[in-house]
């Protein structure tokens, strides 16, 4: 969609795009893809949403021990306002504040801003993987049942928005629920129960119930 967008219209400056690590590989908000393209059309890029809403501050222990082992003199907002930064044509990062602590440690590590180096850009990437795998449902988005859905349903991705929303209390996710029910795609409740995804799905996921718990979310 972006790139047809970026095609039709060359009089885009700029483009505004939620870029954070937890959502760097996420099937439905597709950061990284998303990236790509606005790179491919050489646009500079607005960061919304770099900490998540503040999902990358509170963090589960696991995750905390694992920058722990990296420092534990700096904030977990860093890494995740740093990781955004780091990235080739960030115009500007639109990190929220909501008090001067926060407004200080922000002009802490961004004044002289310093990119993520090798280490650090593993760890937050490997914090990003834990988090997709944490509390939701644990479809890998390998995509086996897509085609064959007689309804369209773009299971996958529903998946992680449902994820998500459950993780991170995501105030976007219902609209990414919308863009990924639209063009033809069925929604959760759509699904007539076939089972046809059940036979291919390599996790054995229990799809139709899943779905079931996703319309009573979204709808
Ligand atoms: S059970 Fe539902 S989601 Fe699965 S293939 Fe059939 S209609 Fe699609
Ligand atoms: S086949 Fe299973 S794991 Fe793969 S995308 Fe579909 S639900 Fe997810």
């Amino acid at each position: 969609m972006l790139e047809q967008i970026l095609t039709e219209h060359p009089e885009v400056e700029i483009v505004q795009i939620q870029f954070n690590y937890a959502d760097y590989l996420s099937a439905s908000v597709q950061s990284k893809k998303v990236y790509e393209v606005c790179r491919k059309f050489n646009k500079p890029i607005l960061v919304m949403e770099p900490v998540k809403g503040g999902g990358l501050v509170n963090l589960p222990n696991e995750a905390k021990k694992m920058y722990d082992e990296l420092s534990q003199n700096v904030s977990l907002a860093s890494y995740a306002v740093r990781f955004a930064a780091s990235f080739d044509g960030m115009y500007k990062v639109l990190s929220g504040m909501s008090n001067f602590e926060q407004l200080k440690d922000n002009v802490d590590y961004m004044k002289d801003f310093v990119p993520l180096n090798d280490k650090e850009m593993e760890t937050v990437l490997k914090v990003g993987e834990l988090l997709r795998r944490m509390g939701g449902i644990p479809c890998t988005a390998c995509r086996y049942c897509v085609d064959g859905c007689p309804m369209n349903i773009s299971i996958p991705d529903l998946f992680s928005c449902y994820n998500t929303k459950v993780q991170f209390q995501d105030w976007n996710a219902g609209y990414y629920y919308n863009v990924h029910t639209q063009n033809g795609h069925g929604k959760a409740s759509d699904c007539i129960k076939c089972g046809k995804c059940e036979k291919i799905c390599p996790q054995h996921l229990e799809i139709r119930n899943l779905l079931t718990k996703v319309s009573e979310t979204f709808e």
